[in-house]
This record gives structure tokens, sequence and C-alpha cells, in this order.
């Protein structure tokens, strides 16, 4: 029998009908996760061609990036501020009611980021194969699912079909071996990942994270890797489950039950890539030689550790282009340049974990005179998860924002925006321009260099408050 990889394995049990030279496959898709903004013109095109949803139980139906992190327009007494917001909020309402759909609605206790609330509602599961209208959507591979995003049109196609066409990517295997150090995150790991193989170095590939140090590593820091597999260019980025991806999934309302839940388990455990399995491509990384890490340019690609200067590319138009953007010159050091917004949160990092994280930073501590800071958790869940546990406490009583779920800051299409020409040292996973608002220039890091950078009011390494 042929080895076979991870990737392999769930792309064969999904083909419909197979790729030809002149044709995509045909792919099952296991579970669509939908929310306001791709999905508006595909519902009208269902309508327009009177089409149902052929699945409305594998569809989850969420708002996320429209909606508002202010509670008093979440929950009342305040309208939604933005008129576009709230056209796509009521808009999704309309759809589901009138498609059969289920909606996790704007103050459903459930609601959060689609990527956050997949895997912590147990929807997500190793094995299936996943879609959005997003391009995070490949967070979900931490559990050994293969997904991806897709554009609005694939959308209302997997609406209509719950099938999808696809070229069969190629595979990336990206070994991580060793422990990473103290002050050192898997935010830190993928973005050194991006760094070494740069934002094109995944084009075309499946991505498999495999070695010691993804074994060892939570189902929050494995999500946070794969989320940003997309940022290296990649189709997906996946993690073969084990007992660690079993324990999160138990018990979640979604995961399978009882007697199913053994023959899941006994199911997923043959989803690993066989041994001598080739993959198309093989990069190896120490993880104790990776830093604390930041960008400093307008791609994810354009970072360094938080304690090295930004680097020189002569005769490099478009990175020469990316500097003036971000009022940057090279070998600038990074650290102690001040930040004027601080923002936790986002798909990548506004889990609970991260959320520790950062407070662990600020009890007791004040942020800069000068700083804005937003604290946006992931989910409705974490948001009373980290209520409970003093998260909030700590995050308040230093002077941060503490705000309902939703994608916030992320991309600046709902309200929270960045002014023009201020640095926002962000823990999100994108820094193109404007992306944060019109002007904004986003440095991405991790929740501990978020957090220690609002305390100082400059970029600070976070190794420095460990003590
Ligand atoms: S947090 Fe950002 S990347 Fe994630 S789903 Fe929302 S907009 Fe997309």
């Amino acid at each position: 029998m042929t080895a076979k990889t991870l990737f392999e394995k769930v792309w064969e049990r999904h083909v419909v009908v197979p790729e030809t030279v002149e044709t995509p496959a045909v792919l099952y898709i296991d579970l669509h996760l939908t929310h306001e903004v791709t999905s508006p013109q595909a519902f009208s095109v269902l309508r327009a061609r009177g089409l149902k949803v052929r699945r409305p139980d594998r569809t989850l139906v969420t708002m996320d990036h429209s909606t508002p992190t202010d509670t008093a327009q979440v929950f009342g007494g305040a309208p939604i501020a933005l008129a576009s917001a709230a056209q796509q909020i009521r808009q999704l309402e309309t759809n589901c009611r009138e498609f059969g759909l289920e909606l996790i609605g704007l103050r459903d206790d459930r609601r959060g980021i689609v990527h956050i609330i997949g895997p912590e509602s147990g929807a997500t599961q190793p094995g299936k194969t996943i879609v959005c209208g997003d391009s995070h959507t490949s967070t979900h591979g931490a559990f050994g699912a293969l997904a991806f995003g897709i554009g609005t049109t694939e959308v209302g196609y997997v609406l209509a079909t719950q099938c999808l066409l696809q070229r069969k990517p190629k595979t990336l295997a990206i070994e991580v071996g060793g422990s990473l150090v103290a002050g050192v995150s898997a935010k830190d790991l993928v973005l050194a990942i991006i760094g070494r193989i740069g934002v094109n170095g995944g084009t075309g590939h499946a991505i498999e994270y495999r070695g010691s140090t993804i074994e060892a590593m939570s189902m929050d820091g494995r999500m946070t890797v794969c989320n940003m597999s997309i940022e290296a260019g990649a189709r997906a980025g996946m993690v073969a489950p084990d007992d660690t991806t079993f324990d999160y999934l138990r018990g979640r309302p979604r995961a399978p039950q009882g007697d199913d839940w053994e023959r899941a388990v006994a199911d997923w455990r043959g989803l690993r890539s066989d041994p001598g399995a080739a993959f198309d491509r093989t990069v190896s990384l120490d993880a104790a030689a990776v830093e604390p890490m930041i960008t400093y340019g307008t791609n994810p690609g354009m970072v360094a550790p938080v304690s090295g200067r930004v680097p020189d590319r002569p005769g490099d138009a478009v990175y020469a282009r990316a500097l003036e953007y971000m009022g940057l010159a090279p070998g600038e050091p990074l650290s102690d340049r001040p930040v004027q917004v601080v923002f936790v949160g986002s798909c990548t990092n506004a889990r609970l974990s991260d959320l520790e994280v950062a407070a662990k930073v600020l009890a007791g501590r004040r942020i800069a005179p000068g700083v804005r800071m937003l604290v946006v958790p992931g989910s409705q869940q974490i948001k009373r998860q980290a209520e409970e546990l003093g998260y909030a406490r700590a995050f308040i009583e230093a002077g941060a924002e503490w705000r309902e779920s939703g994608c916030s800051m992320c991309l600046g299409m709902n309200g929270d925006t960045v002014p023009a020409g201020h640095y926002c040292l962000s823990t999100s996973n994108r820094n193109f321009e404007g992306r944060q608002g019109a002007g904004a220039r986003t440095l991405l890091a991790s929740p501990a260099t978020a957090a220690a950078s609002a305390v100082r009011g400059r970029v600070t390494d976070p190794r420095e408050f460990l003590n």
C-alpha cells in the first residue's frame, strides 16, 4: 500500500469526481462556515435561480466581521453606529429566515469569530473538509481537517450543492523540533516560519506542521499556527490529530457523543501521514532559536525579532514603498518604537490562553499614557470565562477597553479602526496597507509582546516582563 500524507487521506475521502487535465476535482464539503460579509451576493444568486440550501445541517452561520464590539451597540441602548454594518447584519438575518438556516445571531451567547466558534462548538473535527468565505479558514486545519477560504461565488456553489471545484495542491511539510523558550509563543513561531519561507513560500501547497514542537503545542497554539498558513500563501495548514485534539473536542456540543465519539476517535487516529509518505517539499526549523517576533512592513513576511533592526534591501522598490508607508528606515531598531494603539484580538490570538498571557503581563500595571488598548475576546464564551478568571478585571484596571467579541480591529470595517499614521501593535494576522483603517500602520506580534508594549508605550520584548 502506498504511504500517504494526512492531506492525501482527507482529500481522497472527499473526492466526488476526480480531477483531470482539463477539469478540477469535485470535492464534497462537510462543513460550510458562513458570515455576513461574503454571503449576501451568494444568497441573492440562490434566490434569483430558485435554489435552496442543499445541506442546512452542514452550514454554520454567524456574524463577526462587521458586528460592533461596543456593548451598548450589541445589547441595546445605542444603535449600530455604522450603517453598512447594520445593513449586513439585518440582511443575514433575513437570508437565514428565508433559507431555513440556524443563525448564531448578534446577541447569541454562542456567537464569536467564525474560526473560533467552529472549534469551540465542536463543529470543527478531524478529517472534515471545511470552507468559509474568509482566508483564515486554515485555522481549522489544526484539528486535522482540510480547511480553506473560498470566494463569494464559491460560497454560492457550496450553499447550492455542498460541493466545490478544486485543484489538488502539492504538499509541504514544515518540521519544527525542540522547545520554544519562555516568552516565545506559537505566534512568534508562525511569524518566524513566514519570515523564513516568505509570503509566497507556501503557494500552491497544503502545509502539514509536524515535529516535537507541534506535538507538544496546545490546540490554541496549533490554531494560531494554522491560522497564518494563508499568510505564507498556502492553500491550507494541517496538524495530525492526537490526544490533545481529542481532549479538546470531547464533550463539546457539536462533537460526536457516546458510541459515536468512540467510533470517531478510532477513525481519527488513522488521520496522520504514514511513515515514509512523500511530501513535495520539506522545511525544518529549530524552535529553540525562535525569538519574540514583530513585523515592520506591509506583509507578514517583513518580520524580524523584536530585538532586531529594520533590514535594508537596496534596489527593492516594493520594499522601499512598504517602509515609506510604515514611516521606518533601514537600520532602525524595532524595539522602543512608540505605539499609539494596541489590539489584542482576532481569530489568530483571541482565545482564552492568549488573554491569559496578556492579563498576566498587565496585572497590577497600567498601560502607558496616550496608548489606546482594545482587548476583544474571540467569542462570547471566552468573554465569560475571561471575566470569571479575573483577566477582564486586569485589563480594565490597567486602562484597556474590554469589548464584546468580533473581528474588531483586525480589519477595520465595524467601527474599530486605527487612525491614519498611528502605529498599532496588533495580535491579528494581516498588516497590509489600510487593513486596520486608512493610513494605519500595523505591527503584528504575540499577545505577550502586545501587552508588554502597551505598558511601556513602546515596542517591548515581553521577556522583560517574565520575572
Ligand atoms: S478576525 Fe480577521 S482574519 Fe479572522 S475572521 Fe475576522 S476578519 Fe477574518
